[in-house]
């Protein structure tokens, strides 16, 4: 039975602008999503409307049958969410669900102010609807869900920011350029703690058992099996691989035990990273596979502060050069499903441990181009990666994503490489 409730449905409309898919982006046609059951789901513990993102952040991590949610608020606070699910779900248990991620996850938070502490001079001049107008010039072709093709004009300008971030790292903080295989030691990111904190977004990788009856059960079945999903897990084992959520982990590991007797160590690599994002994913801003850029500083705490400092700098310079609008901001990562998220975002937000490049993709929204992190010692310590004192070393990580980037470019200066300012296309190298 839908609850009767004195709640004027008034959906928090930024959340709605800001994370609802658009009619470009949705996965089933309207027609058929609006014959799918739409239920209330009233919270048993409503949250103030400051608090509304944070929520409108994990709605789709509860059930995979919710195909679209707005939140309903009411006199300042969150009520009720209103789902739309692929199949006429169990109420109770929806509700049972979006109330343990309130308790856990979003009602330990607080109210934050945005601090900004750097702006381009540039001012943001977009154009909407950028992702369609690439789409229609046949620029990126849609390959599965958020996993694209980009054709060799977007590539181009892909490759060329990579090049500038790369010979920035190797030029200006030598760094060492290293390739990492695309899969990552499960163990890995246990140590590091990713799979406690973010297991939403995680790729595992499996295989075949080893047996030859594994392997003729699974063959004989693949023609005629009606869910091939299904046949694959049933023959499949875990053999202790991921696929990479970032870059930085493949550098801890390779430099686990080692101790930094003669000073920091800084590490440049650039490679396919895989994160979940459920209904999230959005044109080429929220990918489930994308190209990261990350540069690793690893020793003393004050050079690694002083080294992710300068890096900072020296990317808005290069965002000024490049002609976009943009700000680093103080940020904090959307920890998920861990009982001391209050602490750790209040921590991660005053020490300033994490800032966002944020650079506008179309009028009033933004996305962030590129982090810069600062670890204490909890890699250096995890990875048994210590300073000539035998005390464990400090890090800092800054990764970009490409693809994000890059758009972000394109959002700005237009899909028509040729009308982009001369000295942009000349820093990128473009031959068009
Ligand atoms: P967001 O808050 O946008 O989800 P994040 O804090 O999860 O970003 P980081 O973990 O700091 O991102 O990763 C570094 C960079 O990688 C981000 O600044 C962004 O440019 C890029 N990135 C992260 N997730 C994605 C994604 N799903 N698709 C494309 N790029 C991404
Ligand atoms: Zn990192
Ligand atoms: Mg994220």
């Amino acid at each position: 039975m839908e609850p009767t409730l004195p709640v004027r449905l008034s959906p928090v409309r930024e959340v709605r602008l800001a994370l609802l898919p658009d009619a470009a982006e949705t996965t089933l046609p309207c027609n058929l999503r609006s014959r799918m059951p739409t239920q209330l789901v009233v919270l048993v513990t409503p949250i103030p409307d400051y608090l509304s993102s944070e929520l409108a952040k994990r709605v789709y991590y509860v059930s995979p049958e919710i195909e679209q949610f707005h939140l309903v608020s009411e006199g300042g606070r969150v009520v009720a969410v209103e789902v739309t699910t692929s199949v006429a779900g169990d109420v109770g248990e929806l509700s049972r669900k979006l109330d343990l991620i309130i308790a856990k996850d979003v009602l330990p938070q607080r109210e934050v102010e945005a601090e900004v502490v750097w702006s381009s001079p540039h001012r943001p001049r977009n154009a909407d609807g950028t992702f369609a107008q690439l789409a229609a010039a046949g620029m990126v072709a849609e390959m599965g869900e958020g996993i694209y093709a980009t054709g060799a004009l977007f590539h181009e300008v892909l490759s060329g920011l990579d090049r500038r971030l790369h010979d920035l790292a190797v030029g200006e903080f030598a760094a060492s350029a290293f390739h990492y295989p695309n899969l990552i030691s499960t163990d890995t990111l246990r140590r590091a703690g990713y799979m406690s904190s973010f297991p939403q977004f995680l790729m595992t990788a499996s295989r075949f058992r080893s047996d030859v009856d594994t392997y003729d059960s699974f063959a004989s079945g693949v023609a005629s099996v009606d869910d091939i999903g299904q046949h694959i897990e049933e023959h499949s084992e875990h053999l202790g691989y991921c696929l990479p959520p970032a870059m930085c982990y493949h550098v801890y590991q390779h430099l686990q035990g080692r101790g930094l007797a003669e000073g920091p160590i800084v590490v440049t690599t650039r490679g396919q990273t895989f994160r979940f994002e459920s209904r999230y994913r959005r044109s080429l801003e929220r990918l489930w596979e994308f190209t990261m850029r990350e540069v690793v500083f690893i020793g003393e705490r004050t050079a690694v502060a002083e080294q992710r400092r300068r890096l900072m700098s020296a990317v808005g310079d290069m965002v000024t050069e490049l002609g976009l609008a943009g700000q680093i901001e103080v940020a904090n990562d959307p920890f998920f499903f861990n009982g001391q998220i209050a602490e750790y975002v209040r921590v991660q937000r005053a020490m300033e441990l994490k800032y966002e490049l944020c650079l506008p993709v179309e009028h009033g929204r933004s996305v962030a181009a590129g982090s810069f992190n600062i670890h204490g010692e909890k890699f250096g310590s995890a990875f048994g990666i210590t300073l000539a004192d035998g005390g464990a070393a400090h890090s800092a990580c800054v990764g970009f994503g490409l693809e994000r980037f890059a758009y972000a470019l394109f959002c700005q200066h237009g899909v028509d490489l040729d009308a982009w300012p001369d000295d942009v296309r000349a820093m990128l190298r473009t031959s068009v």
